[in-house]
């Protein structure tokens, strides 16, 4: 499979890559990464960047470095590494032997930031963490110097190794840049670069006490790396400055060069760490995998698939500023990939007794159903047909209005791939006067045929064989909040669509479904798309719907029904 076939735009990042290759910057090289932390599973936020650098990459015959940005121990874990290094794989990416940990350049990181001092460039400030930003200063007011911005050298070198042994408590001291307190970019204003903190690390344990910041750590590593093009989001804008600063007082020759293009937002959807992370710990979903997280696992349980994600990301490609993208394009694309693809099936969510009384009992034929209309070489299957049916529940009304194009008392329908009925009479509960049984007759000269006197019938629905149906569990979602915007509410808990989950134990599916493997995808006639979970047990599939047949974006787009 190539990662190619999903044609990807021109845009503005790809036109400063041609430029620079026009010009000869970097010898013609590009090198992208993807350096996700590891302190959460990865979302479709995440897929947009990962098929931008790795899409890049792959466009201009260059390489892609998966790099974990791990230099924060708080939060981070093996646990999220490797949901990371399956996540990227699933959606179709290969960064072949360049998986890296920023962890590992701890050494080098360091030596970097002595450099620094030697140089005149940092200085280890005293000041408490309440004081070093009562001395940044404001938007409006320039900063303050620190009292300790004139440490000489020599001073400055043996605190720093002194803060590296551990001998002082977690925030006494901290190592800044000498930049500029008055600089009206408040990043510029002698930034801190590492930082006293006893904590664990989830790879080196307690092997440091002091870790670089973000800034410091990231263009480094980038330039350890040989990254040609540093893509991130629009948030780091403002420390490209401090980015540059730092590779040109410490780098030689070919630097990084830092992007920023626009984070992806989706409506209905959070797409933060942070809240994902909320979400998880309140319970409100039952894990990082809960198939209405917008997380790619989350997603691969749903049933999306590489492609439509891919497709996605190309299809809103990359802007320069934010916007809010309609989660209802990312279910189109599903449904565009999955219409393609996935077998076609009969299940029936909430079913109701239909009995042909003029079908002989203890007779079934098979049905040879096409697994695919428009794809014959997707074979056939055999669906067994008997006496006793079920039909979806509401695919019957004894007073139906005029439209109704489904079976009601004196009216006609086409069982899907095999015979037309015709109601006869109903059993009803007394109580509720709900029908609880359909008596039908059936058309024998129907068989997948018309009716030889072209006669009308009121349309198609689909239906199981009683005796042979598979008891199976479906699982119906709904987008997990009410409002477009929940990332912009602190209060984003409360918008939490109470009928996002809605499991449908009793449903009837066709014989050949039994041996639905998890991650297997169909089409449930009428119904919409599916995909086995792995809770399914020899004792009965359970099938999530990924997206139902209806395509809102479609209608907004004004595209033609697939
Ligand atoms: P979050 O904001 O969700 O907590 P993050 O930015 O802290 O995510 P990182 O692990 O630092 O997560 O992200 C790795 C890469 O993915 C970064 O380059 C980041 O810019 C990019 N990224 C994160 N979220 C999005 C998004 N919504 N759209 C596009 N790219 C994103
Ligand atoms: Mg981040």
């Amino acid at each position: 499979m190539s990662v190619l076939s999903t044609p990807s735009p021109g845009d503005f990042i790809r036109d400063i890559i041609e430029e620079g290759l026009r010009i000869g910057k970097h010898e013609g090289c590009v090198a992208t990464r993807f350096p996700p932390e590891p302190n959460g599973y990865i979302h479709i936020g995440h897929a947009k960047s990962v098929c931008l650098n790795f899409g890049i990459a792959a466009q201009y015959s260059g390489t892609c470095n998966l790099r974990l940005d791990d230099t924060d121990p708080a939060g981070e874990s093996m646990e999220y590494v490797e949901s990371i290094i399956r996540d990227v794989r699933w959606l179709g990416f290969d960064w072949g032997d360049r998986l890296f940990y920023a962890s590992d350049y701890f050494e080098k990181l360091y030596a970097f930031a002595v450099e620094l001092i030697r140089t005149g460039n940092a200085y280890v400030c005293s000041l408490n963490a309440d004081e070093v930003r009562e001395h940044r200063g404001t938007f409006t007011d320039p900063g303050k110097e620190s009292p300790y911005r004139g440490r000489p050298v020599e001073e400055n070198l043996d605190l720093f190794v002194r803060m590296r042994a551990g001998e002082f408590p977690d925030g006494a001291h901290t190592l800044r840049a000498k930049i500029d307190m008055a600089a009206p970019n408040i990043v510029m204003r002698d930034p801190v670069l590492y930082r006293i903190k006893r904590e664990p690390h989830y790879r080196t344990g307690d092997r440091w006490v002091i870790y670089p910041m973000y800034d410091f750590a990231h263009c480094l590593s980038d330039a350890l790396e040989n990254i040609t093009h540093s893509i991130c989001t629009l948030e780091f804008e403002n420390n490209r400055p401090l980015y540059d600063w730092i590779v040109e007082k410490l780098i030689s020759g070919d630097r990084p060069r830092q992007i920023e293009f626009a984070r992806l937002n989706l409506s209905y959807t959070v797409l933060s760490k942070r809240r994902l992370i909320d979400l998880v710990r309140s319970k409100n979903v039952k894990g990082w995998d809960d198939p209405r997280m917008p997380t790619v696992t989350g997603m691969r349980r749903r049933g999306y698939t590489p492609e439509a994600i891919r497709n996605f990301c190309a299809e809103i490609g990359v802007a320069k500023n934010d916007n809010l993208i309609d989660v209802s394009l990312l279910e189109h694309c599903v449904r565009e990939d999955l219409n393609e693809k996935a077998p076609r099936a009969m299940c029936v969510l909430r079913p109701l007794k239909v009995v042909i009384d003029n079908y002989p009992e203890n007779q079934t034929e098979e049905f040879d159903c096409a697994n695919h209309p428009q794809h014959p070489e997707m074979g056939t299957r055999k669906v067994p047909f008997s006496r006793e049916l079920y039909i979806e529940r509401d695919d019957f009304m004894e007073d139906p209005p005029k439209k109704y194009n489904r079976l009601g008392p004196g009216r006609e329908v086409r069982l899907r791939n095999a015979y037309i009925i015709k109601f006869e009479r109903m059993l009803k509960d007394e109580k509720t006067g709900e029908a609880t049984e359909i008596h039908c007759s059936y058309d024998p000269a129907t068989r997948s045929a018309p009716p030889a006197d072209g006669r009308k019938v009121q349309g198609v629905i689909h239906w199981v064989s009683a005796a042979h149906a598979v008891p199976a569990e479906v699982r119906l979602y709904d987008r997990l909040f009410t409002i477009e915007d929940p990332g912009g509410e602190d209060e984003f808990l409360s918008y939490l669509n109470p009928d996002s989950l809605e499991t449908l134990s009793a449903c009837c599916a066709e014989a050949s479904l039994k041996d639905a493997r998890p991650g297997d995808r169909y089409q449930f006639e009428r119904l919409g798309y599916f995909c086995a979970d792995p809770d399914s047990t020899a004792g009965g599939p359970v099938f999530n719907r990924v997206v139902p047949l209806r395509d809102s974006w479609a209608k907004i787009a004004g595209l033609k029904k697939s």
